[in-house]
């Protein structure tokens, strides 16, 4: 027999359910991924047990409308019927069958359709993954270590592009990775000037999401496209959120910017764990069995992420939601805008496509450094007072909100509303 001591939790919520609070014990922070913990607001993890189209609901039955989806995974919703169809239909067919299938074909068919720059693809379990395995190659296919990044971007936790960012790397990683601001194409160029010779890639979201959303400068990204093609550096678009959320191409169709090797993850999941690393042939054939870099896994291509991935793929092609989705994240920002005006609350809302941020900033926000400069107390009263409210934002300033094909009208007034009654409140 096993006897289990049940320890207290401090500050727990009286609303969270026993199993639930005992739950927090067996999980460090009660989270398997620190930001759900909504420490960045102050607050205590939100326990979901269900979620459908564009709204979610604590075992208590407290509906929630959603912005969080799934940090950007779920662009038609929660459980949309093509997907789960297609994943019913695939059950019954097999879980895992641990050699190639059909649908892993059909889904790289999908993308390479989708993003020209892309014409061979390797699936993995996370965007993480992809993000590791695109580095390994560019290493291998330039003979050079360093990659040069942007501050405030985020390409997973592998130790390749975690240097300096967490603890327990190795030292021989320091130097490996070279960090500049985002949108500075003159910081850019200097540290070209500096380590250039040394880089094997360049690794930028093109949109960035993950210091809140941060679209490129017009003129940056043809900048590093230009200067990364001089220099013989592979060019990595790191689309995990922005591939297939910003139009079907991607970032990189949007601005017209082919990359060398394109990550994604997110999307084309449609809900379930996935990443996959894509590029033109000569650079995929480096991936073991064909070339030297190893890549493998016993979960790559996961009959249901492929089942899933094709049904989401394909409506967004056959069905595209983007004018939609975008008019409905235009209106909630034009919304939030109108708000900070009449209630003198200065906020920035940064919009790409159907994703956007709320800074409570005066200026402009284009860098890690001025996303960090907004009011991080306003920021977690507004997600708080949403909370109480019934609506789910990201519990952090530096994350993006998402609208979903599966959102409409009234979840953007439910969102503005609850706002209201939070910028009134912030009235001087
Ligand atoms: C989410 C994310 C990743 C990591 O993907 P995981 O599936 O969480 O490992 C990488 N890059 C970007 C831009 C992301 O937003």
């Amino acid at each position: 027999m096993i006897s289990i001591q049940r320890i207290p939790i401090r500050g727990q919520a009286a609303h969270i359910h026993p199993h639930v609070s005992e739950g927090q014990q067996y999980l460090v922070g009660g989270v398997n991924s620190p930001v759900r913990a909504f420490k960045h607001v102050g607050g205590e993890p939100l326990w979901l047990s269900r979620s459908r189209a564009a709204q979610g609901w604590d075992d208590r039955g407290t509906r929630y409308i959603d912005f969080i989806m799934g940090w950007g995974a779920l662009i038609l919703g929660h459980n949309p019927p093509p997907v789960l169809r297609a994943l019913r239909s695939r059950l019954s067919k097999g879980m895992l069958l641990g050699l190639t299938h059909e649908a892993e074909a059909e889904l790289a068919k999908l993308i390479v359709d989708a993003v020209p720059s892309v014409e061979q693809v390797r699936f993995a379990v996370s965007g993480t993954e992809a993000c590791m395995t695109a580095v390994k190659i560019a290493r291998a296919h330039t003979g050079r270590t360093k990659t040069l990044m942007f501050d405030g971007g985020y390409h997973g936790h592998g130790e390749s592009v975690m240097a300096g960012q967490s603890a327990g790397l190795p030292a021989v990683l320091e130097g490996s990775v070279v960090t500049v601001p985002f949108n500075d194409p003159a910081a850019f160029d200097e540290a070209m000037r500096q380590h250039g010779a040394d880089v094997a890639c360049v690794l930028i979201e093109p949109v960035a999401a993950n210091m809140g959303v941060v679209p490129p400068e017009p003129g940056f990204l043809s900048h590093l496209r230009e200067r990364t093609t001089k220099a013989g550096i592979i060019l990595i678009f790191d689309e995990v959120v922005t591939g297939f959320r910003l139009g079907l191409g991607g970032a990189q169709g949007l601005f017209g910017i082919p990359a060398d090797l394109t990550t994604f993850g997110k999307i084309i999941g449609g809900g379930l764990p996935i990443g996959a690393v894509g590029g033109s042939r000569w650079l995929m054939q480096r991936l073991a069995p064909e070339g030297d870099v190893y890549h493998g896994g016993t979960f790559a291509g996961h009959p249901l992420s492929m089942a899933a991935g094709v049904a989401t793929l394909k409506e967004l092609r056959d069905n595209p939601p983007y004018e939609r989705i975008e008019q409905l994240a235009d209106d909630t920002a034009e919304g939030l805008t109108a708000l900070g005006r009449r209630h003198g609350v200065a906020v920035r809302i940064n919009r790409a496509g159907s994703m956007l941020t709320i800074f409570f900033s005066e200026g402009p926000v284009r860098s890690k450094s001025e996303a960090r400069a907004a009011r991080k107390d306003r920021f977690a009263q507004w997600a708080n007072g949403l909370r109480s409210a019934g609506v789910l934002v990201p519990p952090s300033p530096l994350e993006a909100l998402f609208v979903s094909s599966a959102h409409t009208r009234r979840h953007i007034e439910g969102l503005l509303r609850a706002s209201h009654t939070v910028f009134k409140s912030m009235e001087a």
